[in-house]
């Protein structure tokens, strides 16, 4: 994970509720459409190019300010600090809508392609667009809100009285090989949706009404846009890539079929059906690598375990992320810079609340990198060190451009770096920088190589389907 600039640190909640502040600011009775149809008669290319360059000014200024606020708050759990982050948060969706709202009367504009493109991201920025229109976007707002409520305090209790969470049930569903018990669990957890379905059928229609006011036929749409083709080219384009990689998610697939007909009997898991998806160890079906023992291929132990390995060099936690910022240095990348050091998290603190889960930083969008993680010792977290890290030396190589492009090429490859990068974590990787003695035989890769495929080659139909529901609930 990281932190993201401006763009995509806007959650949803927060968009609507600026919204319900600034939806207003025009004359209550003015129609919006006259209102930019006057304004874009009387606008230039000029004053767009101005109107850009002051927007880049706030929005830097506003993020630097936003992101120390959120890096204190997730090192410093108080009541304190999540009001100071959610009050610069507001602030800064509250300027990210208003810019947007008014980027709009550039629209019919010729511009050059920088300005454009800028003014098309200033745009896209809103993940829940609210129509312009208080009581609407406070609807949404407290649609957003009550939906994350639902679903975050989400409980399964059984006849008996006994109540499970989301984490309780997750960690049985990676261990429990009891079909009966996993069935139960996969059905207990659907019970929680049902109320949130009206619910979310409204926060559809209104978001909707807001993505057709900044011009994009449904919020579905909006979201396809951003990947420089016309949207129904980037459906098209997924189905394309989907269609190279199937004939892998087809063969494992079939073999994890089939290692699971041989574990519950084939009268559950019949050969000629999909798999029965509580079976697969995660409660959505969506990684597969909780079950590896179940699937592991035979003879395939590599003969080591990283985990130990670090122990018996002495690795501790700095050792480990120094170990990390070599593989990026022995590339040719500047080394990290000392502030990195002196400021990151990397061990667990004994007398406050942190946020834990691993996340990379850039606070000033310049050089001023940090990553902030429990480390624990293990062969999981040096890889996980490694992605993190891929996330920081990203950050840096595009420090220079202009805001509204500091980020990745496209929302999902800032995640894709830090993972190709940690997919470099191989047995040559390790006995190169003296952890292991003798890389092990290519036959025992096949082990290694189930995994990666169990948690990264199942999530890839599942990721889609995901967006293709959405994309479906949004038409109207
Ligand atoms: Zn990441």
């Amino acid at each position: 994970m990281k932190k993201t600039p401006f763009k995509l640190s806007i959650s949803a909640l927060m968009v609507a509720s600026a919204l319900a502040l600034t939806g207003c600011n025009d004359d209550a009775t003015s129609n919006k459409t006259t209102t930019a149809e006057v304004k874009a008669s009387q606008v230039t290319a000029q004053d767009a190019a101005k109107f850009i360059a002051d927007t880049e000014k706030e929005l830097s200024a506003l993020y630097l300010e936003a992101s120390r606020a959120e890096w204190i708050y997730a090192n410093f759990i108080t009541h304190d600090t999540a009001e100071l982050s959610a009050e610069v948060n507001r602030k800064m969706t509250e300027a990210v809508v208003r810019l947007a709202n008014e980027a709009a009367k550039f629209d019919s504009l010729e511009l050059d392609y920088d300005a454009r493109r800028k003014l098309d991201k200033l745009k896209l920025a809103l993940t829940l667009p609210a129509p312009q229109d208080a009581e609407k976007t406070a609807k949404l707002s407290q649609l957003v809100a009550e939906l994350g409520g639902i679903y975050g305090k989400g409980k399964y209790c059984k006849e008996d009285g006994s109540c499970l969470s989301l984490g309780d049930m997750t960690a049985k569903m990676a261990t429990s090989r009891d079909y009966n018990e996993l069935l139960d669990l996969w059905q207990g957890w659907r019970q929680v949706s049902k109320p949130m379905r009206p619910l979310y059928e409204q926060q559809v229609a209104l978001t909707n009404e807001g993505a057709k006011e900044l011009g994009y036929a449904d919020t579905g749409a909006m979201w396809r846009s951003k990947y420089d083709m016309p949207a129904d080219d980037f459906a098209k384009e997924l189905d394309r890539i989907w269609g190279q990689v199937k004939p892998l998610y087809d063969s494992l697939h079939c073999h994890v079929r089939a290692k699971l007909g041989e574990k519950y009997g084939e009268d559950k898991v019949p050969q000629d059906q999909p798999i029965p998806a509580h079976l697969l160890g995660n409660m959505w079906a969506q990684t597969w690598g909780n079950i590896y023992d179940v699937v592991a291929p035979e003879n395939a132990d590599p003969g080591y375990d990283v985990t130990e390995l670090l122990a018996e060099h002495d690795y501790d936690e700095l050792k480990m992320v120094r170990g990390a910022e070599k593989f990026f240095t022995s590339m040719g990348f500047a080394p990290l810079p000392d502030t990195f050091y002196e400021r990151s998290l990397f061990t667990k603190p004994q007398d406050r609340d942190v946020q834990c889960h691993a996340s990379a930083w850039n606070i000033d969008s310049k050089d001023d990198l940090r990553i902030k993680m429990c480390i624990q010792r293990t062969g999981e977290e040096f890889s996980v060190i490694h992605h993190e890290l891929g996330h920081n030396f990203y950050q840096r190589a595009y420090n220079t451009q202009p805001i509204y492009y500091q980020e990745s090429a496209n929302d999902g490859f800032h995640e894709a770096i830090g993972d190709t990068i940690a997919l470099s974590v191989t047995p040559g990787y390790l006995k190169e920088i003296g952890l292991l003695d003798e890389v092990p035989d290519e036959s025992k890769d096949i082990g290694l190589l189930m995994k990666m495929a169990l948690d990264k080659v199942a999530f890839i139909p599942f990721g889609l389907l995901v967006d293709q529901w959405r994309w479906k609930g949004f038409l109207r």
